[in-house]
């Protein structure tokens, strides 16, 4: 889960990095009491999970309250790449001397974390990133090993932050590691990392990714969800214990059982939808090994209530659940759903018990399940009624 600048900055402040005081709000008028409290000049900020909000327009100075309430004004309901603005945070403006980069993160592809460096950060550092890498240090952070104030030190010296303010950079990063680790993040980056006139050295932007998959270990991390930006399937999906994601642009609706399966189905979906005018996979719920009636009625209720979806492919292989268990899964399930289940149902069987599983289907008879045999046949048909409808 990513979250916004002030909830970055939030947990920031709890592991004792320097932040500026500051508070969102939803009204314009609410932004000049938070800046009347703060009483100097303040900066209003879009809070919307994307970057780039400076070169949006959604990061304004304000001298005034009453300039903050203008601002505010302005930012509020502004579109940032395709996020509406709901919420700005009014917080102390700084004088900055300098702006730094620096970031923590998971490297996939090295199995290891990485923290990458730069006394040139702010609002270019994408172009930085391409132009002069060499100007952007990466330093690989052993897991096991962590960050000390040693390996801080080789960090702040790799991305060639001044030595006037090397001590307390260091000691930033060390607070932003235990904030990395402590809330079990993915990502934590700061841009810019500000040298203030006074040399100190404050986070002035905050990005933190949370891994989900640790979710156990914070229930307090579930306060952090917004729910008008999730999506309401996505949710749905999520309180019942599915694995469901929605794609852009497609029609076909995707169930399977195992990851393997699923992504494969995507593939052969997409390839068969090319002869059906392009016809694209719209989602994918991954049901797993239990198969059971309540799962399928669950996993069916949310594939059929995602309003692209025009057909919907069940695909499955029976192993340990057999394919008459799926097959009464999905009779029952139809029964459950009763009219909510109004968009075609193509149903490919195969593996552990499938001619009873087949005949369980047939037997059915129900007027919105199509069976198909193999994977391409059923995929095809699948495309051909998405195209249809
Ligand atoms: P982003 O564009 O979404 O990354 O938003 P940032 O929070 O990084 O703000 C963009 C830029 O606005 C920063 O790089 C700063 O140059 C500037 N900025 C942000 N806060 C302040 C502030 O308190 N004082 C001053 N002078 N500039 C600020
Ligand atoms: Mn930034």
């Amino acid at each position: 889960m990513d979250l916004y600048e002030y909830q970055a900055k939030d947990l920031f402040a709890a592991h004792g990095v320097p932040v500026l005081p500051g508070r969102t709000v939803e009204r314009a008028e609410d932004a000049a009491t938070v800046a009347r409290e703060i009483g100097t000049a303040v900066v209003v900020k879009a809070q919307v999970k994307t970057g780039g909000r400076g070169k949006a327009g959604g990061v304004k100075l304000a001298q005034t309250p009453e300039e903050a309430a203008e601002k505010a004004d302005a930012i509020l309901g502004m579109d940032i790449k395709g996020h509406t603005v709901h919420r700005v945070l009014v917080t102390e403006a700084s004088d900055i001397a300098e702006e730094y980069y620096f970031s923590f993160l998971l490297d996939r592809a090295n199995r290891s974390f990485l923290a990458m460096c730069s006394a040139e950060g702010g609002m270019e550092i994408e172009q930085l990133a391409v132009e002069r890498p060499e100007a952007l240090a990466r330093i690989p952070v052993d897991a096991i090993v962590g960050v000390d104030r040693a390996k801080a030190a080789e960090i702040v010296t790799a991305g060639k932050i001044p030595a006037a303010v090397a001590d307390q950079a260091a000691d930033v990063i060390v607070k932003l590691w235990d904030t990395f680790v402590g809330e079990d993040a993915t990502l934590v980056e700061v841009n810019p990392l500000v040298r203030s006139p006074k040399d100190e050295v404050i986070a002035l932007d905050g990005k933190v990714t949370l891994d989900g998959n640790a979710d156990f270990r914070h229930p307090e991390h579930a306060a952090l969800v917004d729910e008008r930006t999730e999506n309401p399937l996505e949710a749905k999906a999520k309180a019942k214990g599915l694995n469901y994601v929605k794609l852009e642009d497609g029609q076909v609706g995707i169930i399977g059982n195992g990851a393997g399966l699923v992504m494969s189905t995507l593939d052969v979906v997409a390839y068969a939808g090319e002869a059906h005018g392009g016809v694209k996979p719209a989602n994918f719920l991954d049901i797993g090994g239990g198969a059971s009636a309540q799962v399928m009625a669950d996993g069916l209720d949310v594939i059929l209530g995602d309003p692209d979806v025009k057909s919907v492919f069940v695909n499955v292989f029976g192993g340990i659940t057999a394919c008459d268990a799926v097959a009464s899964g999905i009779v029952e399930a139809l029964k459950i759903l009763g009219d909510s289940a109004t968009k075609p149902l193509v149903v490919r069987l195969d593996g552990n018990n499938v001619v009873e599983g087949r005949r369980i289907l047939d037997e059915a008879n129900h007027p919105l399940v199509t069976q198909v045999a193999t994977m391409d046949d059923a995929a095809d048909k699948a495309a051909e009624l998405a195209a249809g409808a």
